[in-house]
């Protein structure tokens, strides 16, 4: 099946190519680094790591820009409440980020961007919107007047016509669905700090920085851009007004959007008790494995609802494929094929790609990978597979693996790397062939307590994690 995405902008399923060099030119929208990011913003993020591997899968190369929102009303907000400098602030923001998308396997973009540091291609961008008559300047501050970008509304299918009164709007982000020009550019407050720019002193709004980032690294036309669905209006929707009013091109060919998550079924609040970072959810014991299991395993246009359920279901199911590739990796099968077993092992890897490749229906791909595991279980069971079967077994969950990246547990801090637990293996089996028993035993009890569990089998002594 040829890959397709559903576009927001035209609302219709498209077959996807990139436009030029086999290179998809993508970019998503960054966290702002105020506070920890919440396992809503990371459902978000996973799902765009997910569409990067779908694309390499695909044959496609990628240079892909993320931004890093390190200056806006709640950073500023925030920075002074506590005496910090800005930098200062954002930076340990900006480097938790970092280590839980790390811990999340989520891929680093090509260009990790903040927008600070392209204060002045904001401003240059500003100016040329200004000389083609589509700002005005209010007491120091910039707007863009929506008026003159016909298409405004395109994106979220708001039809804005007649309510486009003019009316502005200085906050970064606004609720109503009604148009209202926006702040380009911010005049200082009172005790704020501001850059001193080719426009005047003052700072960017939300909306320009992801404009001119990614004309800049990008190009005038991108492939894809993607968010959260809560981005479509109002950021995406002015993201496309500056752009294109700043080239005249399509902004971009491809809009996809990730929606929503919800805890335990309700809409994840503060005041409700079911506001969850990353952290506190690894804290409570799960394993960042599991958490991108979970947010991985619903297509990203269907609203997820996260439970603490759903999270040991993840952990349950992740741990039946680590059994099955153990299996393969250790037991010993009769020689030769098995052919219906072999035709049931591509057909399988088939359908995992192709429900990919339909909008990264995720839930299908996964429904291919169990209902093959479990045929081979039972083909292994009653002795039916066979060891010619096992390299193109191990070659589907490697695909697997190379899009969902669970398989390999993550090793927490303290704990004993894989080659060290092989390391003192090796030393219990030399321990008992030379008849230490009680040397083995120590050995064994050793890992147990590191949450290890030994197994001596035939073809030898195998392990897995608790
Ligand atoms: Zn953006």
């Amino acid at each position: 099946m040829p890959l397709r995405f559903y576009n927001t902008l035209s609302q219709q399923v498209e077959d996807f190519a990139p436009a030029r060099d086999n290179t998809v030119r993508m970019y998503t929208c960054g966290p702002t680094v105020y506070s920890f990011a919440h396992i809503g913003n990371f459902r978000t993020f996973t799902f765009v790591d997910i569409l990067r591997k779908c694309l390499r899968a695909n044959g496609f190369k990628l240079d892909h820009v993320m931004n890093i929102t390190d200056v806006d009303d709640k950073i500023i907000r925030n920075a002074t409440a506590e005496h910090k400098a800005l930098k200062d602030y954002t930076a340990i923001y900006t480097q938790a980020f970092l280590e839980d998308c790390a811990a999340l396997r989520l891929e680093r973009p090509e260009h990790l961007v903040p927008a600070t540091d392209h204060i002045d291609d904001m401003a240059a961008a500003i100016e040329r919107l200004a000389a083609t008559s589509h700002t005005y300047n209010t007491d120091g501050s910039v707007y863009f007047r929506i008026a003159t970008f016909p298409g405004y509304g395109k994106l979220s299918h708001n039809d804005f016509s007649g309510n486009i009164a003019g009316a502005r709007v200085d906050v970064d982000e606004y609720e109503k669905a009604d148009a209202r020009d926006f702040a380009l550019w911010k005049a200082p407050k009172e005790g704020e700090m501001f850059w001193d720019t080719a426009i005047g002193p003052g700072r960017p709004g939300w909306h320009i920085e992801c404009s001119v980032m990614a004309i800049k690294y990008l190009g005038e036309t991108l492939d894809i851009h993607a968010g959260g669905i809560d981005l479509v209006f109002p950021h995406h929707e002015n993201e496309i007004a500056q752009s294109e009013s700043l080239t005249g091109k399509p902004f971009s060919r491809f809009w996809m959007h990730a929606e929503f998550l919800m805890v335990e079924g309700q809409k994840m609040s503060k005041s409700q008790g079911n506001y969850f970072t990353l952290r506190d959810i690894i804290e409570r014991g799960y394993q960042p494995e599991a958490i991108r299991y979970l947010l991985a395993s619903v297509p990203y246009r269907k609203s997820l609802n996260f439970t603490f359920d759903g999270l040991k279901s993840a952990a349950t199911a992740i741990l039946r494929v680590r059994n099955f590739k153990l299996r393969l990796e250790t037991d010993k099968y009769p020689d030769g094929s098995n052919e219906q077993l072999a035709a049931r092992t591509a057909s399988a890897a088939q359908s995992f790609a192709d429900s990919l490749n339909d909008d990264l229906n995720t839930a299908e791909a996964l429904a291919s990978v169990f209902e093959y595991v479990r045929d081979a279980n039972s083909a292994m069971d009653s002795g039916e597979f066979r060891a010619g079967n096992v390299a193109a077994a191990l070659d589907f969950l490697a695909r697997f693996d190379s899009i969902f990246d669970v398989l390999k547990p993550t090793v927490q801090d303290g704990q004993l790397t894989d080659a060290a637990v092989d390391a003192l293996i090796e030393e219990r089996t030399a321990a008992k062939k030379a008849k230490n028993f009680a040397r083995a035993d120590q050995i064994r009890q050793q890992l147990l307590e590191q949450g290890i569990i030994l197994e001596d089998t035939k073809s030898g002594v195998r392990w897995k994690r608790k």
